[in-house]
């Protein structure tokens, strides 16, 4: 029978040379190419010494973005959530009160807002539905770890120190963005 692909390969039962027994000419060979690979360019990079440049449009680390006044952009609404289709956010929202406008922008925050790294597969569908530009991805990587909990990344982590801003700008992104 004709198989899709036409890549069938008849098994043979044909019985081994004596120079198929001993191996010997196949050990050459793998040798001879492992010798060859040892000349040639190599690929690997010597991480984190020598970094790899990162396409313009790379999804990482999220950050949660301030105004140029140093307040919480994001209010709370929830439709980074709602359009997360990993669930990997979850989110508490709470009133400004008198006295916190220099906190948030907007009369309604996010108390509690987390994503579970290892839920979020970095789609990028977050920031495309957030209408308060609150929410990005950034060319950050994830550091690893060993356990599970860590991964959880709360508004400690999230939200940018208003001393340190994180830079959007260089990043590529499909929507149109106008904020740092
Ligand atoms: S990047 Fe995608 S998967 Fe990750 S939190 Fe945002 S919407 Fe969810
Ligand atoms: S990050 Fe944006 S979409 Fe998500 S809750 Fe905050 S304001 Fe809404």
């Amino acid at each position: 029978m004709q198989s899709l692909s036409n890549k069938k390969k008849v098994v043979s039962n044909k019985e081994m040379t004596f120079g198929e027994k001993i191996y010997l000419p196949a050990v050459i060979g793998g040798m001879g190419i492992t010798l060859k690979h040892l000349f040639r360019k190599n690929n690997t990079l010597k991480y984190p010494e020598q970094q790899k440049l990162f396409a313009p449009v790379y999804r990482g680390q999220h950050v949660l973005k301030r105004d140029e006044k140093g307040r919480e952009n994001c209010t709370a609404c929830g439709l980074c959530a709602v359009a997360c289709p990993a669930e990997a956010i979850t989110m508490t929202a709470a009133e400004r009160k008198k006295g916190e406008e220099h906190l948030y922008r907007e009369e309604k925050y996010a108390e509690m807002y987390e994503i579970n790294m290892l839920r979020c597969i970095f789609c990028g569908l977050c920031e495309e539905a957030c209408p308060k530009e609150a929410i990005f991805l950034t060319d950050r990587i994830v550091p690893s770890n060993f356990e599970r909990e860590p991964f959880v990344y709360g508004k400690d982590i999230l939200v940018e120190p208003v001393d340190h801003r994180i830079d959007i700008t260089k990043r590529q992104h499909t929507g149109k963005r106008t904020e740092k």
